[in-house]
């Protein structure tokens, strides 16, 4: 372990991943016993003996719970995945191929099918509405604002009869902008189309309830709320035409093949609950230290805040604040300020390997020399105050080395 990952390490990297909360840890202890199938959870949710029927009990115990975490209406609206990538795959493939499907059926003849997704999606959007263009599918792409916005204007000059899915995020994962999410499945419902929405980054974060807001799907992922990696959800709403993409055994309800991951279900489970109840208390406190961080930069002379986010905004998240410094690179300047004992992003986690100045950024017409020196800063649970104030102390250095 390099020396500076110490105790004192400040990690403003929670976008990327959370990190493992204290209620997880506990809910998930019993699970790590070796040896004995029936002591702990080590049983097969679908088997059929009692050490089965005990996991698939924890198992429904903790779907309803997530059900009422998201406001879902039913317990059968919460479909288990790998995580919130292969949420997004099973939804913008899932949904568009059923829904073309059951217009062909219902007599609309030969079209070609439509969908509409925002520039700014996780590639884990991006990426599928991409093979459904490969496939013959038309796909429109809506550019945001500059302030990392789509317009509902846009959504709604986009939007045609043979529209079959619109996939939008809640909340963006760099910038942190956050989208109408109702009033936008409000006008894909008119024209007869899908909703899906990539609730991600908001859940826990901001006030996340999916029949408030309407939608007909929407994933989660539980390391990003302080539960384990690998396990996530997706919602669907009762009764909306889904082609399954794992096939295989038949679990949750045909939907999604392959023995669930109990651990990491009771791991999110427990994670997902903590972060709900605390959701209120937390906004209050992040958006204040987000408040803080978004006053000072621009006392850093290279530093400037990426988009314009009034003190208590609720238009942004209340954890995330991305900014662009002039003459520097984002990969420069992570790794000064991990060496000084402070872990930062250049955006998201997927694309800090790569020398491309981020979709995000582009989309929202960022000359690309600015968005080369992006930084994003994100926190959670265990920041601290003292930990932007170190931040804050840090940069001014860092620039100057
Ligand atoms: N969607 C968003 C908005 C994300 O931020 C991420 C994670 O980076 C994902 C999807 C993918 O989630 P997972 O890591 O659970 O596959």
């Amino acid at each position: 372990m390099p020396s500076h990952l110490g105790e004192d390490y400040i990690y403003l990297d929670y976008a990327a991943t959370a990190p493992l909360c204290e209620e997880a840890a506990v809910a998930m202890q019993p699970y790590q016993v070796f040896g004995r199938a029936h002591l702990g959870a080590g049983g097969n949710a679908n088997s059929l003996h009692s050490v089965g029927r005990s996991a698939f009990e924890q198992m429904e115990r903790c779907r309803r719970e997530l059900a009422k975490c998201v406001g879902a209406r039913r317990p059968d609206e919460i479909m288990f995945t790998s995580g919130a990538t292969e949420a997004d795959n099973a939804a913008v493939l899932g949904l568009a191929d059923a829904q073309f499907n059951r217009r062909k059926r219902s007599g609309s003849g030969n079209f070609t099918p439509h969908v509409i997704v925002s520039a700014i999606e996780h590639d884990a959007v991006l990426a599928p509405a991409k093979r459904l263009e490969s496939l013959g599918y038309r796909v429109t792409r809506l550019s945001p604002n500059r302030q990392g916005f789509i317009e509902l204007d846009a959504l709604e000059g986009a939007l045609d009869a043979d529209t079959v899915l619109v996939s939008i995020m809640m909340a963006n994962s760099e910038i942190g902008s956050v989208q109408p999410i109702a009033e936008m499945a409000k006008l894909a419902h008119a024209n007869g189309a899908l909703f899906h929405t990539d609730a991600v980054q908001a859940l826990g974060k901001i006030s996340v309830n999916v029949s408030d807001l309407d939608v007909d799907a929407a994933s989660f992922s539980a390391h990003k709320v302080g539960g384990p990696k690998g396990v996530g959800a997706l919602y669907l709403r009762a009764r909306t035409p889904f082609t399954p993409f794992m096939l295989g055994g038949g679990q949750e309800t045909g939907r999604r093949s392959g023995t669930q991951n109990l651990c990491g279900i009771v791991g999110f489970t427990a994670a997902c609950a903590a972060a709900v109840n605390m959701q209120a208390a937390e906004w209050e406190r992040l958006s204040a230290l987000r408040d803080r961080l978004y006053e000072r930069l621009p006392q850093i002379k290279e530093v400037r805040a990426t988009v314009d986010v009034e003190k208590g905004s609720a238009s942004y998240l209340p954890n995330i604040v991305h900014m662009l410094v002039e003459g520097f690179e984002s990969e420069t300047l992570i790794l000064r300020l991990d060496t000084m004992g402070i872990g930062v992003s250049g955006g998201s986690a997927c694309s800090s390997h790569s020398l491309e100045a981020s979709h995000v950024l582009r989309a929202m017409a960022i000359d690309s020399d600015r968005a080369h020196g992006a930084l994003r800063i994100s926190m959670g649970r265990y920041t601290t105050e003292s930990d932007i104030e170190a931040l804050l102390d840090a940069l001014p250095a860092c620039l100057s080395k």
